[in-house]
């Protein structure tokens, strides 16, 4: 028999994205490929994921519904602080609370792998 594995929490969730300023060295975005238009300049260092420099962040690369199902429209080209948010650490389960989330309960398995905000 095949173990059905359960889908990757991130994929119902994407609250990290709508949380917090996503800033990160101007220079990632070029570097990386993001989209200039889906990033907005912070001072002469850095810029930010459009949408996330606001009292209620959203970033614009965000699709679907917060608490639902989301995805991460450049995922392959997100920038480093999406890069090291990790499912059930403090950032994490700080931005689930905002959204009226609670926090993951995951094996440590599942905590060691990289949030997935979500391959398209
Ligand atoms: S890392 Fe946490 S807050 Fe971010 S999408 Fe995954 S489960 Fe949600
Ligand atoms: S993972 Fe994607 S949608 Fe989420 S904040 Fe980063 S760039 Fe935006």
């Amino acid at each position: 028999m095949t173990a059905v594995r359960d889908p990757h929490p991130c994929l119902a969730c994407g609250a990290c994205c709508a949380a917090f300023r996503v800033s990160f060295y101007w220079g990632e975005g070029p570097e990386r490929g993001l989209p200039e238009a889906l990033t907005e300049r912070v001072n002469d260092f850095y810029a930010c994921m459009r949408g996330t420099w606001r009292a209620a962040p959203r970033c614009t690369a965000l699709q679907g519904e917060v608490g639902q199902a989301t995805q991460c429209s450049v995922y392959a080209a997100r920038p480093s602080p999406c890069r090291e948010v990790q499912p059930g650490d403090s950032q994490c389960t700080a931005a689930r609370a905002r959204h009226q989330l609670a926090p993951l309960a995951l094996a440590q398995s599942e905590l060691e792998s990289r949030c997935t905000t979500i391959p398209a």
